[in-house]
């Protein structure tokens, strides 16, 4: 029997697509089409839970917005007609036969190359004629929120999902594998949150089998209220955890009373929390 698509399961059909990849998403609940603007697995950060497995090399870094615009056409006309009969996406449990967004994720940070723009927009179209009514998303680590070309390019998006990882310098690096500085990451966030709502997706895991301490989890709601205090809106916070095979294997999935003690200390700051274990 075909193993059932199902949240767990990541695998990327549609093999012979370059940019345009579908899995069924727990966080969206039903079918994503994903938007992979990093086939070259090139990625600013370094997060040592990523699961994008860079043992094998990626391919060009330059993309084909035309190609990429075929792709995600094909793909949205096939999700009204034939797909839920086809293998895997037969075996997807009826309650997710949806699209439920299309979003920019990846192999690496979606703002990073040069046609970032361009692909957002012939995204915008693409869902607009296709698949009106689709969230088009952008899931993205904030590190370039603050370039003009990525900033104008925002508003082909109804959402952004904005990684926050930490609440400190020191964890935030550990975490996210990078060392830009925290503060910019905190900056970007605001600047895009006092002109739009953003979600908020923070990731966190054992290392080495620990858990980030109450300070750390009291540092970051910290850094969430002073977005809000400022002026910047927060739609709601993504609490998760590592679910597949992280490239570090020190990491490790935080238990769902963690997730739960961390989506609680965001709510008693007024902010909506929902976690994902
Ligand atoms: S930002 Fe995303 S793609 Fe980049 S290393 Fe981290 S988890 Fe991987």
């Amino acid at each position: 029997m075909a193993r059932q698509l199902d949240y767990k399961d990541h695998r990327r059909e549609l093999d012979e697509n370059r940019y345009v990849y579908a899995v069924v998403s727990r966080r969206a609940r039903g079918l994503s089409i994903g938007v992979n603007l990093n086939p070259d697995k090139a990625c600013n950060f370094d997060c040592p839970y990523c699961q994008v497995d860079r043992t094998i090399p990626g391919g060009p870094s330059r993309v084909d917005v035309p190609n990429l615009a075929e792709e995600l056409g094909d793909l949205l006309r096939r999700a009204t007609r034939d797909l839920w009969t086809a293998p895997p996406f037969d075996t997807v449990a009826p309650e997710l036969r949806r699209v439920a967004d299309v979003a920019f994720a990846g192999d690496g940070e979606p703002t990073t190359p040069a046609e970032f723009p361009a692909a957002a927009h012939a995204a915008r179209e693409a869902r607009d004629l296709l698949a009106p009514g689709v969230p088009l998303r952008l899931l993205t680590n904030a590190t370039l929120l603050h370039k003009d070309r990525v900033r104008a390019a925002l508003a082909e998006f109804d959402e952004l999902w904005c990684k926050l990882d930490a609440g400190t310098e020191a964890y935030f690096h550990a975490v996210d594998g990078t060392r830009l500085p925290f503060q910019r990451i905190l900056d970007n966030l605001l600047l895009v949150a006092r002109e739009r709502p953003i979600v908020i997706q923070s990731l966190f895991l054992t290392l080495d089998g620990v858990g980030p301490d109450d300070a750390e989890i009291r540092a970051w709601v910290d850094r969430l209220s002073e977005l809000v205090a400022q002026g910047g809106c927060i739609d709601h916070v993504q609490v998760y955890t590592v679910a597949r095979t992280p490239a570090d294997p020190r990491c490790r999935p935080l238990d769902a009373k963690g997730l739960e003690a961390i989506a609680a200390a965001a709510r008693d700051a007024g902010l909506a929390a929902a976690v994902y274990a």
